[in-house]
Order: structure tokens, then sequence, then C-alpha cells
């Protein structure tokens, strides 16, 4: 497995593997687990070659947001990384990806207006412009996004189709914990009692899904049930619990045809999202 630190260097080799066969591509931001090598064993499986960036991307943080704190290991994200048979970890500086007078930035309009587009302003400016440059540097085939972050790989998708990348998305489904909640690299952040709070996060998502699939179409008590659920954890502080179409990412009155019921809660400093799509 070969580490490059250059924007030079990962655009020659990648020139010279796509002459042997194709390539896929996984965007991460480091402290890797499970859920991320599920994307990298989805790349081997589409992909003759498989490239991981590990980069945490300052300008997807707001001022407020743990950039500072985002765990670190490259070590051990090295090691999990040659495990599951990486080819290439592109792992740049920031300076390297932003230098001094950058100034050049992607952005998709109106599935970015709610969710965290509304709670995180700037942000998926922030991953839009990141995925851009990492495109152009990597110049994969497939590249590979997670469930998990479901707006972020709508966004990504749209940019895709509207800026003519010759990419194709792929995406995989959420990983969880055996007791539901999905990884993150956040969860680090969790102390046990927080820890074992944030079951109810997977637990009211699934509340929300039974009540859609046994007939209700009234968003906002969909919405009211998940609240008092994930309100039942005295630790959690909610940041959104909201029912968007999946063309739009416009929230919903009325429950008709597909759903993304979407959340963000804060749990002491982690901020956790998760979600399910829904057909009603
Ligand atoms: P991150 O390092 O958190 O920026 O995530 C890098 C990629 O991994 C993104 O496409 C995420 O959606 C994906 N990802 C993160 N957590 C999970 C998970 N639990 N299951 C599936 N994909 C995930």
């Amino acid at each position: 497995m070969k580490v490059v630190r250059t924007i030079g260097e990962m655009q020659r080799l990648t020139t010279r593997l796509r002459q042997e066969g194709s390539l896929g591509f996984v965007p991460t931001m480091g402290a890797l687990h499970e859920g991320h090598l599920e994307l990298v064993r989805a790349a081997k499986r589409r992909c003759d070659r498989v490239v991981v960036s590990v980069f945490v991307n300052p300008i997807q943080f707001g001022p407020k947001d743990d950039y500072h704190a985002y765990p670190r290991d490259f070590k051990r994200d090295r090691l999990l990384l040659a495990r599951v048979a990486t080819d290439v970890v592109f792992y740049p500086d920031v300076r390297e990806m932003y230098p001094d007078d950058y100034a050049t930035y992607v952005e998709v309009e109106g599935l970015t207006k709610y969710l965290c587009g509304r709670s995180r302003p700037g942000h998926f400016r922030g991953v839009t412009t990141v995925v851009t440059k990492l495109f152009n540097i990597v110049k994969p085939d497939v590249a590979v996004f997670g469930q998990k972050d479901a707006q972020q790989a709508f966004v990504i998708k749209r940019m895709v189709r509207d800026l003519n990348f010759p990419v194709d998305i792929v995406i995989v489904p959420t990983v969880r914990e055996p007791d539901g909640l999905a990884m993150s690299s956040r969860n680090v952040y969790l102390t046990q009692e927080e820890r074992r709070q944030a079951t109810v996060l997977y637990q009211s998502l699934r509340e929300g899904e039974a009540m859609i699939k046994s007939g209700e179409r009234d968003a906002r008590r969909v919405k009211q049930a998940l609240r008092r659920l994930i309100r039942t954890a005295p630790l959690a502080q909610i940041d959104y619990v909201e029912i968007v179409d999946t063309s739009r990412l416009h929230p919903v009155k009325t429950i008709k045809g597909e759903v993304l019921i979407a959340l963000a809660v804060y749990f002491g400093r982690a901020r956790l999202i998760d979600n399910l799509i829904v057909r009603g």
C-alpha cells in the first residue's frame, strides 16, 4: 500500500493506474471505523484499484465546530486500510490542498437548504469543494459514499450530474453497532452514559418508520413521536428532526411516496446524525 502526500504525485500515479484498470475512490476524514471499511470493500468489489483519501477538510467545519478536536490517528488508519487491501492512501497536508491564496468554491443550491445545510451554514460548500478537488486529483471511475450522511450523498450525486463529472457514485448502507447506533468517528466523544443513551436515535427512526408503514401520513405527528422518544434520553439535545422528500430534500407535511427521516442530536459535545429512507 502506497501513501501519497502531494497532489502532483497523486495525479501522476492515478494516470498510470487508470491505464492498468478501473479506479475506485473513497474519500474520508480518517479516524476510521467499520463503516469506512465497508466503503473500501464496496469499491474493491467494483474496481481493480482503490484509492482512499484521509483528509480532515477545514472548510467544511464552521467556527464553532470540532475541527481542532476531530479525532486523528493516521498510524491506525493506515493499518486498517492495509488490512482491507487498499492500494493507495492519499494523505495531503492542509497547505497542499488550500494554499494561502485559495479562492475557488463549488456550491449546490436547493438540496442544501434544510437539515444539516440549515444547521451548519457553509458545510456543504466545503464538502462539494473538497470532493471536486479530490475528483480532479484522483480521477476515479467510481466513488463510494455512505448513506449515513444522507444529505451529503444527495448533494454529491447532484453535483456530479450538474457538472458532468465522469464518475459513478455508489452509496453504501449505514453500518451500525449491534445496538443500532450508526458508526461514526465522533462516537469516541461519547461518555459511557451518553453512548448508552444514544441508542435512542435509531430506535426513534425505527418508530417513525413503523408509524409510516402502518399508515400515518401526517409528518408532524411522526416528528412529534420521534422527539418524544429522543427526549426520554436526558442527555440528548435535539438539533433537528425532519421528514423531507427525496427529490428536493424539502420538509413535507403529508407523507406520500418516498421520504427521508433525518435527525441531528447532540450528546455532550458529539453531534450525531442518522437517517432512514421510508416508502409511505
Ligand atoms: P467521514 O470520514 O465521516 O467524512 O466519512 C467518510 C465516508 O464514510 C462518508 O461517505 C460517510 O458517509 C461514510 N460513513 C461514515 N460513517 C458510516 C457508516 N456508519 N456507515 C456507512 N458509511 C459511513
